[in-house]
């Protein structure tokens, strides 16, 4: 098998880090040693992927068995794309460099429907074909998770299987039964899916034909199951969160992941019962996982990833059971350690003030309500039970609390809407404006507007999607009203609103559509900047496929559904009833209190709402903060970066540091003041690609600890390519005895240095270069002043002495470029490591 990496590549591409796969916890396992091999495959960017909690619980649930190995790979960003291609090396996954075909099994998570094209890059990018009718018995099987599969069929030609509901139990079913047939040799992929059928949650979309079916002047395709006994298939579903496997050790992403905190399941499910929301019955009923259990998962994720921040994750985190006590003990506990607890949204009306109180006691977090309707109406249509009054009271609290900005989220379009609830909308976001205290403050309103998308397994199933000339003109109508500089109004493209209700309720025929867009160039559809909506109109005109139809024709109940053969427990006659509630405008109350709608999840023998019934306390001494004023010492930290370390950029090198601290339990001082902040100084920056023999940065810790040990730990937990090389007590006016000498190594891949050149150079009493500032001005450098030395040591390889002197820096690539007149792309591939040679030392013995 050819052996195949990145290294030639990643020079080339921006944020390269996020290729390597060497993060903290993640797992790397040999690959003749497991029976099984999966791919966790996610179809959008690593920082979208790597803040998503569902691929770190398979990651971890697979990883915990010993025979089996999971590793991970994302969508590349374009420029990776267009190099695989160019280089002709195939996508691999992140642990051991492997290339997608070589797995047993790929799983993909489906999140949203944008990410569809991205799939087919992932199987193009490993050269595979994009059906599964067309992948013979060579190929992994090729299976998917996560909500979007509660609709299948837009995908359900590309995948062997299909999982339904909540996949942490059905992995390791799935992964079970390939083992079992493999014992007998390589099984057919006929007889792995015999098996899985027979689990619950699995869907084989194999077994169901095509059903053509006439409905109005169009047709739809619905399933016709091929078995006997396999026709409906039920959404899996955990029981109890507590007895579910957490991930104690998630991997700790490289560069900006959009969640770059500790994400804690608190709960799943909601009881609310909000009618557009997909998520609220999908994932019903709600199951709390017990407050002394999030603690203790909770610690021991602290100390494995180091997060200096935690997100308390539900679909409603305010109405988790006892979340003042799980708040007030967490506060307690983390604050004097400077993380931070965050909720990643609210219902107003849950936020309450002491909530606020507790939440900003080490930072204030974002803070944000979706009212979703702007008239209560249409909240009561959507069943949205908030008041308008229930609104202003919380940001009347958080403004009291100190914050000084609020983000809205509203939908437009919902069912029933009318030229009245547009009004109230505008007029409830002014008239925040007018709340007590605001008058005349800089508070700022960010108010967000998509356009809504009716979704399968909602009471809104059945609702036509607003055509896209209405949302348009409504935006426009908003953004005109709403002009005060303290109002910032933000909006999704209407056009992807569309593209993506129309995979959302879509039929098997959409594969053609994906192909086509695909093939026309779409990708990366859930990102504004490559969302191309004139190519998607293309393909549905190239695939015949009328937008409309799928998406704002209202449907009538007695419709067949592409996803009626999809179980999600709930009975179709409570979304059907919920439906003609909405139109009347009545609403229904949270099943949590024990009124049940009999919506049909719960059996109350086996399922049903699980709530959280305990309460922390904690031991005294815990609770109690430290007044004792710590003694700070400042450790210099001297360390290398080399190989793959010239991959990190630095604001990601600081954040391996300090998490590597914490995971270490090394003490770190913080300023005082509102927004505390780690001491924390690096001596000059090292540019993305720079290799460094010796690095340095200053720290304050508390005086108790040992520099020696800290040297000893801060080792044993950094990234391949990181190394401590020692730690020193400094004073704290430290100054480097020798700072005016920096030392680089270059080594040149394609090119040479010329003796000739080098000659001329040492020959001239004057060398001048002009430098452009950041700001356009430009200065003149004479490098005879910035070069202490220059040596040719073979005609690749160059040592470079430099003074390091405030106003005469340089980086070493712009000295050689000007001086030998080498390209840009000899420049770029030379491999330049700063050293530490210092003044008199013998620079050929520095083994280069
Ligand atoms: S069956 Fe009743 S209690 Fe269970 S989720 Fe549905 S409405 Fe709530």
């Amino acid at each position: 098998m050819t052996h195949y990496t990145y290294q030639d590549i990643l020079h080339h591409i921006n944020m390269p880090s996020q290729y390597l796969g060497t993060e903290i916890n993640a797992v790397k396992k040999d690959p003749d040693k497991v029976k099984l091999r999966i791919a966790l495959a996610f179809p959008d960017l690593y920082e979208i992927g790597m803040s998503h909690f569902g691929m770190q619980i398979l990651y971890s649930t697979l990883n915990r068995q010993t025979d089996i190995a999971a590793e991970r790979v994302f969508c590349p960003s374009i420029d990776m794309h267009q190099k695989l291609r160019e280089k002709k090396v195939p996508l691999l996954s992140l642990e051991s460099a492997t290339p997608l075909k070589s797995f047993d099994i790929i799983g993909f998570s489906l999140l949203y429907e944008l990410n569809y094209t991205n799939i087919l890059t992932i199987l193009e990018l490993s050269q595979m074909p994009f059906l599964a009718e067309e992948r013979g018995e060579l190929y992994p099987l090729i299976i998917a998770g996560g909500p979007c599969v509660c609709n299948p069929e837009p995908v359900a030609k590309i995948f062997d299987a299909m999982v339904f509901g909540d996949g942490e139990e059905v992995c390791l079913q799935m992964a079970q039964k390939f083992m079992e047939c493999k014992k007998d040799g390589i099984p057919e992929k006929s007889e792995i899916l015999k098996q899985w059928s027979a689990i619950e949650g699995v869907y084989i979309p194999s077994f169901f034909s095509d059903n053509i079916i006439k409905i109005e002047n169009s047709e739809i395709i619905v399933p016709a199951p091929l078995h006997e006994n396999y026709k409906i298939i039920t959404k899996a579903l955990v029981k109890d969160l507590n007895k579910a496997h957490f991930p104690e050790n998630p991997v700790v992403p490289f560069g900006k992941p959009v969640h770059d905190r500790l994400r804690m399941e608190i709960g799943r499910g909601c009881t609310r019962g909000c009618r557009f929301c997909q998520a609220g019955m999908i994932y019903r009923p709600v199951r709390e996982r017990h407050s002394d259990t999030i603690f203790d998962l909770l610690q021991k994720c602290i100390c494995s990833t180091g997060y200096e921040d935690i997100s308390l994750m539900s679909l409603s985190t305010g109405d988790y059971s006892g979340i003042q006590n799980l708040l007030e003990n967490l506060m307690s506990n983390y604050q004097k350690e400077h993380i931070a607890v965050s909720f990643p949204s609210l219902r107003a009306g849950t936020l309450t003030s002491s909530l606020m109180e507790q939440i900003k006691r080490v930072r204030k977090t974002g803070f944000t309500i979706a009212p979703e309707a702007g008239s209560q109406r249409l909240r009561n249509v959507i069943n949205k039970n908030i008041t308008e009054d229930q609104i202003v009271e919380t940001i009347h609290d958080a403004i009291k609390a100190g914050w000084k900005a609020i983000k809205l989220y509203f939908m437009i379009g919902l069912p029933t809407e009318t030229e009245y609830d547009i009004i109230e909308t505008i007029n409830f976001i002014k008239n925040i404006r007018k709340i007590k205290g605001l008058e005349k403050s800089n508070f700022k309103i960010n108010a967000g507007f998509t356009t809504f998308i009716p979704k399968p397994h909602t009471p809104f199933q059945w609702a036509g999607q607003a055509p896209l000339e209405y949302s348009k003109e409504v935006i426009s109508r908003i953004k005109k009203e709403l002009t005060s500089k303290s109002i910032q109004v933000k909006w999704q493209q209407p056009e992807t609103s569309r593209i993506e209700g129309l995979f959302a309720r879509g039929d098997r025929k959409l594969a053609n559509l994906l192909v086509h867009a695909f093939e026309n160039g779409c990708r990366l559809d859930g990102w504004s900047d490559h969302f191309n909506y004139v190519k998607w109109i293309k393909s549905t005109e190239n695939s015949n496929i009328d937008i409309n139809f799928y998406t704002t024709r209202e449907k009538c109940m007695d419709e067949p559904l592409a996803w009626d053969h999809m179980n999600s427990r709930i009975h179709k006659r409570f979304f059907m009833e919920e439906w003609c509630k909405a139109i009347k405008e009545k609403t229904i109350i949270d099943c949590r209190e024990g009124y049940c709608h009999q919506c049909g999840v719960c059996d109350f023998k086996n399922i049903q709402p699980m709530l959280n019934k305990t309460e922390i306390r904690l031991e005294q001494n815990n609770i109690i903060e430290d007044k004792e004023e710590k003694q700070p010492q400042k450790i210099v930290v001297v360390y290398s970066k080399m190989g793959q370390g010239k991959y990190f950029g630095h604001l990601e090198l600081v954040n391996i540091f300090l998490r590597a601290m914490r995971r270490t339990g090394i003490p770190i001082q913080f300023s005082k003041g509102f927004h505390p902040m780690p001491k924390i100084s690096f001596e000059d920056p090292l540019p993305l690609g720079m290799e460094s023999e010796e690095e340095r940065f200053f720290i304050s810790v508390d005086q108790s600890v040992d520099h020696k040990d800290m040297a000893r730990q801060l080792a044993s937990t950094l990234p391949e390519g990181i190394a401590v090389k020692e730690c020193q007590v400094v004073d704290k006016a430290f100054k480097d005895e020798n700072p005016n000498l920096v030392s680089y190594f270059i080594e040149l891949e394609d090119d040479y240095f010329s003796d000739t050149i080098l000659e001329n150079y040492l020959k001239c009493e004057t060398f001048n270069l002009v430098k452009t500032g950041k700001k356009g001005k430009t200065r003149i450098l004479n490098l005879k002043n910035i070069i202490e030395d220059i040596k040719i040591l073979d005609q690749k390889k160059l040592l470079l002495i430099t003074t390091g002197e405030p106003g005469k820096k340089l980086r070493p690539s712009e000295i050689i470029k000007n001086i030998f007149g080498l390209s840009e792309t000899s420049i770029h591939k030379a491999r330049i490591v700063k050293l530490s040679v210092r003044k008199g030392e013998n620079v050929q013995a520095i083994g280069y």
